[in-house]
């Protein structure tokens, strides 16, 4: 069971993507209460810390804390936006302190939707550098990727082009939008995306990665949009392993433990084969109401397959 522990260590950012979930407050954390959390996550039998938003490398203490947690065998990895690693002295600061594992946000394999997204002319191309750069210093590269209306028709395209340019990388994550503390402006509701029209380019994608011997997750993903990809869902791996997440914020949640991945489903929910291992979306009734599900029907035998994939 892999228990992972993720931690906000500042929230500002240099970026300033429109759908982002955690809208900067200027909180940091401390160095001496990162010591303090990581010694008791470390006691729980946490062996994965994840530095994130809203953007780690932007904290002085960060190679300080990536020291710490090897000198305690805890294994760690951040998410990034990839605007400081492009200065590739600030990377090998990284690797020299043993960062292990950075994930990139790559929204899209055009620089112009992508720039368009951070709200940061010049984003990509820094972007661009630095997974270079991390790779150069032998650090491992994966690709974050948000799900939006921006890039729902190309998404395998992204993929192939980053495999492409990088073939060491080899694994891939997307995030379906979590638009409950985005910024409320037009332009940000109006990245919300059509899962219909999401669902073959995403699909492509899945597929591609799979004949090529890469690994994918897929996040607050309802499993009638990813047919056939069923065991990469987040939330069905945590259902059927039984696995927690510890979530730390620098805002008034603190700390939140989540052991529950499911959420209410629609009536037609009740009819699918998939309905104990799925977790639908997340807030259907504020903002993905316009969201259709289609029950699936399966053998036994394939259901049993898909748990099988998971646990092995
Ligand atoms: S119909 Fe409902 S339970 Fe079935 S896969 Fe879709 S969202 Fe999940």
């Amino acid at each position: 069971m892999a228990n992972i522990w993720y931690i906000q260590v500042n929230r500002h950012c240099n970026n300033a993507c429109h759908f982002c979930s955690n809208p900067s407050n200027g909180n940091n954390i401390s160095y001496e209460r990162w010591i303090e959390l990581l010694d008791d996550f470390k006691e729980r039998g946490y062996d994965w810390i994840i530095f994130t938003w809203w953007e780690p490398t932007l904290s002085p203490d960060l190679p300080k804390w990536i020291e710490y947690s090897k000198k305690i065998w805890m294994n760690n990895r951040m998410i990034s936006n990839g605007m400081m690693c492009a200065n590739p002295k600030f990377m090998q600061r990284l690797a020299d302190a043993w960062l292990e594992l950075v994930h990139f946000s790559v929204y899209s394999c055009y620089d112009k939707v992508h720039d368009f997204l951070t709200d940061t002319p010049g984003s990509w191309k820094k972007l661009m550098l630095s997974i270079t750069n991390s790779l150069n210093s032998g650090i491992r590269v994966q690709i974050n990727t948000v799900i939006n209306h921006y890039n729902e028709t190309h998404l395998d395209k992204t993929v192939q082009f980053l495999t492409k340019l990088f073939p060491p990388i080899r694994h891939f994550v997307w995030n379906n939008l979590d638009p409950e503390m985005m910024r409320k402006t037009d332009t940000a509701w109006s990245t919300l995306p059509n899962f219909d029209n999401f669902k073959p380019s995403l699909n492509n994608a899945m597929t591609y990665l799979t004949e090529t011997g890469r690994t994918f997750r897929a996040e607050k993903m309802p499993l009638c949009y990813v047919p056939g990809h069923e065991w990469c869902s987040t939330e069905t791996r945590k259902i059927v392993k039984d696995e927690e997440r510890i979530v730390y914020f620098l805002d008034e949640r603190e700390m939140i433990h989540e052991v529950e991945w499911g959420h209410e489903k629609l009536e037609k929910c009740k009819t699918c084969d998939l309905n104990s291992i799925c977790s639908w979306v997340y807030e259907y009734e504020q903002f993905y109401n316009y969201v259709d599900v289609y029950p699936q029907k399966l053998t036994k035998e394939e259901r049993k397959k898909i748990i099988e994939d998971i646990k092995r």
